[in-house]
């Protein structure tokens, strides 16, 4: 038992049919039918496979979404091709959910078999829609089609979908109603980590917050500065732009109107309002970067010219924010510090990251496009943990309980 949640070691598996809910989504090569990047199925292999070794009968659940939300989701098959490449032993593919086929199949399982169902979202009851839209309780969850169906065939549910662990959906939350439950190592993993950021980190603790989700970032931002987590929290991104912008420096027109198009408005009063509070631990941007003629220029905000677009951080904020994580014993990023998918805006993100790979610091790194910019300047292997669950994470970061914690905590009572 590890906060207030079982783990695999309560529980005695061989022979048990064990229902575990993975998160392995994805990006989908839809041509070639195969994944651009695995790491998610990486991650969670190792539970799977401990769980096969002890003699269970493996029933995995995961969702797939796509590139157009809550439309066209992707089968799981070429998640099954990389299950049993990384398990070496076939994984069945299962096209079904919790219909006939999917339940045969699962009657016909011997000790150690490993088999990977459908998509559960080509259940309606899956879908983040139907999440937000009914805001279904757990034990209405336990009641829809997916738990009834496959819940009586199993023996244990078991979650390790960190990354999802901020969904409030029947293959998440209503198992736990039903079925003994535990966490999967991935999970306990992730929670372990990310409490102790939280809770007591390393000091001095900086946290490095940029990229484009405003409302994730200043909400984090407050939290970890109210909590006392965080003792600097250095700015870039889109985030940096609005704090310079809410004290009144020059960030260029084009940055102000990228602000208000995206509707980012309601945040400059509170960048302000969170700026005022804590002068001394929210560090910004002292230059900037952007593209000119088809090249790379800097500023700082006293020479900004008026049409200015500001898509990434100055040198001399690098090297200012480069030398606090050289300092520090625990770093956490989440958002790049600019638009790095382009070179001549990469460097801020570049250079924070290359300095990530060479501090002596715990480093934590949380979000999509963070760990694909980790990936893109090759430091994923020096960094102290890279955290699946981006939305999971920003919510447990901000302080609320994650409903799959709630549902677990519920089954270990
Ligand atoms: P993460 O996925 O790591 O949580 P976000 O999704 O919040 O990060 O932000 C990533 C995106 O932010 C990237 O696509 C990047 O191009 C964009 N970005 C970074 N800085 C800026 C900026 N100054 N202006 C506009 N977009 C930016
Ligand atoms: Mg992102």
């Amino acid at each position: 038992m590890r906060f207030g949640i079982n783990t695999i070691d309560e529980f005695d598996v061989a022979g048990k049919t064990v229902l575990c809910r993975v998160d392995m989504n994805q990006p989908v090569d839809r041509a070639t039918d195969t994944l651009k990047s695995t790491q998610r199925i990486e991650a969670c292999a190792p539970t799977l496979k401990e769980l096969s070794d002890k003699g269970a009968k493996v029933v995995v659940l995961a969702h797939q979404g796509s590139d157009i939300e809550y439309q066209n989701f992707y089968c799981t098959r070429p998640h099954a091709k990389v299950l049993s490449t990384l398990l070496g032993k076939e994984v069945k593919w299962v096209e079904d959910v919790c219909g006939p086929t999917a339940r045969e199949a699962i009657r016909n399982m011997k000790d150690g078999d490993v088999i990977l169902l459908d998509n559960v979202r080509f259940c309606s009851e899956e879908q983040t829609l139907f999440e937000l839209k009914l805001k279904l309780s757990h034990e209405e969850q336990a009641k829809t089609q997916v738990v009834t169906k496959l819940a009586p065939l199993a023996d244990l549910y078991v979650c390790d979908a960190f990354a999802a662990a901020h969904r409030d959906q029947p293959t998440l939350c209503g198992f736990e109603q039903v079925l003994p439950s535990a966490m999967g190592r991935l999970f306990e993993k992730e929670y372990c980590v990310i409490s102790e950021l939280m809770e007591d980190p390393a000091k001095p603790c900086v946290f490095v917050l940029g990229g484009s989700k405003i409302s994730d970032a200043f909400i984090m931002m407050e939290t970890v500065l109210k909590s006392g987590s965080a003792d600097l929290v250095l700015t870039g991104g889109l985030a940096g732009n609005i704090l310079l912008h809410a004290m009144g420096r020059p960030i260029g027109q084009k940055s102000i109107d990228f602000i208000y198009a995206k509707n980012y408005e309601e945040y400059i009063e509170k960048a302000r309002v969170l700026y005022e509070a804590y002068p001394d631990r929210i560090v910004l941007p002292v230059d900037l970067g952007g593209v000119e003629d088809g090249k790379r220029v800097e500023y700082t905000p006293d020479n900004v010219p008026e049409d200015f677009s500001a898509i990434d951080i100055g040198s001399e904020t690098i090297r200012m924010y480069c030398d606090h994580i050289a300092k520090a014993k625990t770093v956490f990023v989440n958002g790049p510090m600019g638009v790095f998918e382009d070179t001549l805006s990469e460097d801020g993100t570049k250079k924070i990251f290359e300095a990530l790979g060479e501090t002596g610091a715990y480093t934590v790194v949380g979000g999509g496009d963070s760990v694909t910019a980790a990936k893109k300047y090759k430091v994923t292997d020096k960094l102290g943990y890279v955290c699946t669950g981006g939305g999971a994470l920003i919510r447990f970061l901000t302080g609320e309980e994650l409903p799959v914690v709630k549902a677990l905590r519920h089954a270990a009572r």
